[in-house]
Formats: structure tokens, C-alpha cells, sequence
């Protein structure tokens, strides 16, 4: 007999995003503009006790740089962090302290896979809604009974932003005994808003940021949590000691702090390129999704979104291919970057589009 009985289990996989090295890679949603170069310096100032000690057990130096960024315009205080290693690891922690084995996991249809994949890790039951109906009316997220409600503001993959009056709508409808709504805002600095102010008041709330965006630093692994204190400790206790490595946290609390603005003029750039993208590609009459997000998903012909992948990444542009997306069917997901890379990308697309093999979308 396994070891590893559960049945849910079994059906588990381990992560494959389909990535491979290529010389424009647009396909994870980082900032193409690099690495924070503050986080960068601390990184180069590295000294043996950044290595041979333990870090802080529940990252303090990171929590008060998370506070020093929000507090002035939200009232966050250390009290109100939760962090982990990437905000997966918030997610993940989250719905371990709010649903135990059996309970459900419900979220607008599609969204960012690893949602459902952090249910069944914990031996939780996803309940998907599809996303229209569940923008009609946030009952319909209810109607599972769950233990948890995710909801990913802006959206991965299509860049949809929930309208703040729908997620208060939500919180009013979960009431005083419903599930913990977890508000994934991996991708809000794009958006250029956030409910992190709700988040500190409200007793069911958590929203998810991360550092692996607009910041720039996916490969340190670093996310936070930000709710009201009691929600907070609550996933700090689910999440356990030690997650944040020393330098991660000293690094990202550095680039929190962005002395220089830099994510801000990264930010805008990115803002301006995503608008000078949108008209490139409604001039070659392809239909895209409004994105608030630092992506676009762009039709492709039905059946054909795989294979364009991999054709395009035979030219050396990676995207994301998606299928059964609203509004387009097969799609693919572009990171909007510095316009040269952007220039690299309509150059493989306009290659696809007049190949023989591929019919228009
Ligand atoms: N949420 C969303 C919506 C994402 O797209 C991602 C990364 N793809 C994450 C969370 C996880 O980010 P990280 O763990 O790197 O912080």
C-alpha cells in the first residue's frame, strides 16, 4: 500500500508551466525591466551572517517595510503582514488556516491555476463559478457553502479587474459567518488601485501581494498578506517560522521602500507600452481582452492558441497559450515589456499570421 493514500492526492501533479530559455521570454508576467536595483545592492552587500544565520522567524524587517509602503494611504501596520515565501505561499497558507479537508475553495472561472491547485494540496474541493455569472451576482460564489473565496483582482490570465462595489458586495454577502475572501492583488500595481484599505478593517478579508511583479524579484520568493491583525496571525500561524530567507527579506524590504521611484517609472512605462500594444495589435483586427494587469490575452484561431506557442518560441518569443477563455476561446498571453522586446513579438506574431498553416482568428 502508497504511503501517500488520500485519493485527491493522487490526482496532483507537479508544476509545468511549458517554460524553456528563450531570448524573449513573455511568458511569466515579471517586470522586463529587471530586477528592483535596490534590491540588487543589498543583494551585492551580502555578508556571512546574511547566509549562516537564521533569518527573522516571521520576516519583522520585511513586515515594517511592507508597513512603511502602505501605512501612509491604507493605515497598514506590521501588525496587519503576513508573509511568505512568493505570495504562493501566502495563498497556500491562507486556505490551510480557513478550510480544513472536505471543505470548498470557490473562485470566479477561469483564474490563476495554482488556486486550484493550493485547494487540493490541502485536501480542499475547488468550486470554479464561471466568471460571468459569479460578476452577476458574488452569491453565486456562495452557493458551495465554502470555506474560502479567491478572487484574483486583476485577473490572471484575462486582466479583468472585479469593480470594487462587486468584492464589497461580496464581504456583505459572506456576512458575519461566512468564508475568508482572499483578494489576490498580484498584479494591482498595474491597476493602479488596491483594497488593501478594506482589507486592514474588514474581519474576513485578506488581500495577497507580491514582490515578483512590479518589483521585479520572482526569484527571491517573496510575498506578503495583508489583513486586519487578527486575520493576519491567524495565516501567520498556518504559514509557520522561517519562510522569508534573511537576504529575500532584507532585499525586498529595500525595493519596498524604492527610494529612487523605480517602480513607479517602470510601472508607467509598462502602462504606456501596454496602450501602444492594445492599438498594434487592433490594428492587425485581433481581438484582446481590457487588461488592468502588465499582460494582454489576445485571440488566437480556435484550436490554434498550443501550436502558436510553439511556433513562436521557435522564433524565440515565448507567450503563454490559454484555451476556453470567455469572449475568445484560444488565446495567448503576452507580458507587456520594454518596447524592443514588444517589437519582437509583432514581428514573430506577423510572421504566424502570414504563414499558410494558420488561418486568421
Ligand atoms: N498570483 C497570481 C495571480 C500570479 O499570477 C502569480 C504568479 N504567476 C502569483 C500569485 C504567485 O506569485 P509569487 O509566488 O511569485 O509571489
Amino acid at each position: 500500500m502508497s504511503p501517500f493514500p488520500r485519493p485527491d492526492y493522487a490526482t496532483l501533479t507537479t508544476y509545468d508551466p511549458g517554460r524553456r530559455p528563450v531570448p524573449v521570454d513573455l511568458s511569466d508576467n515579471t517586470n522586463l525591466w529587471g530586477p528592483h536595483p535596490d534590491a540588487l545592492t543589498r543583494l551585492r552587500a551580502a555578508s556571512a551572517g546574511d547566509t549562516r544565520c537564521y533569518p527573522e522567524v516571521y520576516a519583522d524587517t520585511l513586515k515594517r517595510a511592507v508597513a512603511e509602503r502602505f501605512g501612509p494611504a491604507f493605515g497598514v501596520t506590521d501588525a496587519n503582514v503576513t508573509t511568505g515565501a512568493g505570495s504562493d505561499d501566502v495563498l497556500d497558507s491562507a486556505f490551510r488556516a480557513a478550510g480544513g479537508p472536505g471543505e470548498r475553495v470557490a473562485f470566479p472561472a477561469p483564474t490563476f491555476g495554482m488556486a486550484d491547485e493550493f485547494a487540493r494540496m490541502n485536501g480542499m474541493v475547488s468550486a470554479p463559478v464561471p466568471w460571468r455569472e459569479a460578476l452577476a451576482d458574488p452569491e453565486a460564489l456562495l452557493a458551495s457553502a465554502p470555506s474560502v473565496v479567491y478572487v484574483c483582482r486583476p485577473n490572471n490570465p484575462t486582466g479583468a479587474l472585479a469593480p470594487r462595489v462587486w468584492v464589497e458586495r461580496l464581504l456583505d454577502l459572506a456576512g458575519a459567518g461566512g468564508p475568508l475572501v482572499v483578494l489576490d492583488e498580484a498584479y494591482a500595481d498595474f491597476a493602479g488601485e488596491s483594497l488593501i484599505g478594506l482589507a486592514v478593517e474588514h474581519p474576513r478579508l485578506l488581500v495577497a501581494r507580491t514582490c515578483s511583479k512590479a518589483y521585479g524579484l520572482a526569484g527571491l520568493r517573496c510575498g506578503f498578506g495583508i489583513a486586519r491583525a487578527d486575520v493576519a496571525l491567524e495565516v501567520e500561524k498556518s504559514r509557520g517560522p522561517f519562510k522569508v530567507s534573511r537576504l529575500t527579506a532584507e532585499a525586498a524590504a529595500a525595493a519596498l521602500r524604492d527610494p529612487s521611484g523605480w517602480v513607479k517609472t517602470t510601472v508607467a512605462e509598462c502602462l504606456a507600452n501596454r496602450e501602444s500594444l492594445r492599438r498594434e495589435l487592433e490594428r492587425r483586427g485581433l481581438r484582446q481582452l481590457e487588461s488592468s494587469a502588465n499582460f494582454i490575452l489576445v485571440a488566437a484561431p480556435t484550436g490554434a492558441a498550443k501550436q502558436d506557442a510553439i511556433t513562436l518560441r521557435e522564433q524565440g518569443v515565448q507567450v503563454r497559450p490559454f484555451v476556453d477563455i470567455p469572449d475568445l476561446g484560444d488565446a495567448l498571453r503576452v507580458t507587456v515589456g520594454p518596447w524592443p522586446l514588444m517589437q519582437r513579438f509583432l514581428e514573430a506574431l506577423d510572421a504566424l499570421i502570414a504563414s499558410p498553416r494558420r488561418s486568421a482568428p
